[in-house]
């Protein structure tokens, strides 16, 4: 059995690993895939005194750093289920897909996000040639170039009014027939000059040359008619699911999106139960914010071992 065991090894839980470990106190990381959604980002160009890296590098840097310590690193485990300790300083259990079942007294939820995907012809095949999901991480590779926001909620909303600052031109598509975002947002929007609107819209298809993308194609869903926009880049904007589903029967207090919710500490509503990163309410989900708040969490987590 561990002190502190993280479930998810993203920059979050890597993160923690290496604070955790630093302490001397036994650390263990269970993880379906180690490095998370950064294996799955090509230009990293925010990742603070490095000017420029790409995903599979980072996480290489990452492994290296994490391996420097005595941290049992247990790849391939999807957790199921996580029973929390029946008594205050007992230890909590995580069982996974596997059958396999692990003890720690102190537990570090890391287990991320992924973007809801549009799931139509194109997008896949044009992943990180046009199609984006982060306009933090990506916007700037736009610079000059035309792009659609797919999304009127409020992050649509928010990344169109960030993007019109970088690109060309910005399409805002949205589905229903109004935007859903607050209405300061929807105000500012309609301020900018090289914004368009498009409502009652259906995306149908991202389409491209074979490299790259070179436009959308939408059903407007009053006639259902297909129309054709060119374009270079696709920003998709219709939500960030937190992997949270294993643990909607346990006691961990869930936001409305199914976020886990912490203190100031990274503590979860139940003690000795840290989380960290992507899956929480923390604001911005970048790389260097889920790295700040693993190891936040690891440091919540080692002062409370010291006092239980
Ligand atoms: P994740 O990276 O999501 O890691 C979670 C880990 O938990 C994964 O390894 C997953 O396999 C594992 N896991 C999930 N469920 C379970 C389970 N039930 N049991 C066990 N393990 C589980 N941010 C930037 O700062 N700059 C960028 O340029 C940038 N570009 C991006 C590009 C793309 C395409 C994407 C998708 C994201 C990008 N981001 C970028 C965002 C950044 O990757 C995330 O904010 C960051 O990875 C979050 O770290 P995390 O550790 O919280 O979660």
């Amino acid at each position: 059995s561990f002190d502190v065991l993280m479930v998810g090894g993203g920059p979050a839980g890597a993160a923690a690993a290496i604070y955790a470990a630093r302490k001397g106190i036994r650390t263990g990381v269970a993880t379906e895939r180690f490095g998370g959604q950064v294996l799955d980002t090509m230009a990293i160009e925010n990742f603070i005194s490095v000017s420029e890296t790409n995903g599979p590098k980072l996480v290489a840097a990452l492994e290296e750093h994490v391996k420097q310590y005595d941290v049992d690193i247990m790849p391939l485990q999807r957790a199921v289920k996580l029973v929390p300790a029946t008594q205050p300083g007992g230890e909590h259990e995580v069982r996974f897909e596997s059958g396999a079942s692990l003890k720690s007294r102190t537990l570090i939820l890391a287990t991320g996000a992924r973007w809801r995907e549009m799931g139509v012809p194109g997008e896949d095949e044009y992943r990180n040639k046009g199609v984006a999901y982060c306009p933090h991480c990506d916007g700037p590779l736009f610079k000059g170039k035309r792009v659609a926001v797919i999304g009127g909620g409020n992050s649509g909303v928010e990344a169109a009014i960030d993007l019109a600052g970088l690109v060309e031109h910005v399409t805002l598509i949205e589905f229903m027939d109004e935007l859903r975002a607050d209405a300061v947002l929807q105000k500012k929007l309609a301020s900018l000059p090289n914004v368009d609107v498009i409502k009652g819209a259906r995306t149908t298809e991202v389409n491209g040359d074979g490299k790259r993308v070179n436009g959308l194609t939408y059903e407007e869903r009053t006639s259902g008619e297909l129309r054709k926009l060119e374009l270079e880049g696709v920003f998709v904007q219709i939500g960030l699911v937190p992997n949270t589903e294993w643990l909607t029967d346990s006691s961990i207090e869930l936001s409305e999106r199914g976020e886990i919710v912490t203190d100031a500490r990274g503590m979860t509503s139940v003690p000795g139960i840290f989380a960290a990163g992507d899956v929480t309410t923390v604001p911005y989900k970048q790389i260097v914010i889920a790295m700040g708040e693993g190891s936040k969490a690891a440091l919540g987590a080692f002062d409370y071992l010291i006092r239980s």
